[in-house]
């Protein structure tokens, strides 16, 4: 049960000035974004924001899935969300990888085989965006109201380059 002590201790120091009690969950600066997994990206304070302000939803990538569009249309009719960030990054390990050097590496550290499991790799990553942001665009449920911007982030500056 100590596996998490530590986590649980920092959390009791957050909780102790916690100023987010009875907020009711929508994106207050209107603002979602899509983003990689990475732990080098801090998605709200690149942009200049804090909790509060924006709905986040990340994968391996920063891929706009079935699921992205799922929480990016909640976002929009439910949370009042109107413009639309799409953002991965620069040295992205899903975009330097191949799926055998994924599947390969998991495989070695697993001890087993995992060429059955799929990791999606982006093989062209300016591509991929621009395939994103159509896929947010078209939605019959994202209304043109809506402002889509395709990003890439700088992990060695901390700069966003507008693409799209
Ligand atoms: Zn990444």
């Amino acid at each position: 049960m100590d596996d998490f002590e530590d986590l649980l201790a920092a959390n009791r120091d957050y909780a102790a000035s916690f100023e987010l009690s009875g907020f009711d969950g929508i994106a207050r600066a209107g603002v979602a974004i899509v983003t990689c997994m990475d732990s080098r990206i801090d998605p709200l304070r690149l942009i200049g924001l804090t909790p509060g302000d924006a709905k986040i939803f990340r994968n391996p990538g920063g891929r706009v899935t079935p699921q992205a569009l799922e929480a990016l249309v909640l976002g929009v009719h439910l949370l009042n969300v109107d413009r639309i960030l799409v953002i991965p990054h620069t040295r992205c390990a899903m975009a330097s990888s191949t799926e055998a050097e994924l599947r390969e590496r998991v495989g070695k550290s697993a001890g087993q085989d995992a060429s059955w499991q799929s990791f999606h790799v982006i093989e062209d990553q300016r591509a991929a965006l621009a395939e994103d942001i159509a896929r947010v665009r078209t939605h019959p449920l994202i209304p043109d109201s809506v402002r889509v911007g395709g990003f890439l982030y700088d992990v060695d500056t901390g700069l966003l380059d507008q693409q799209l």
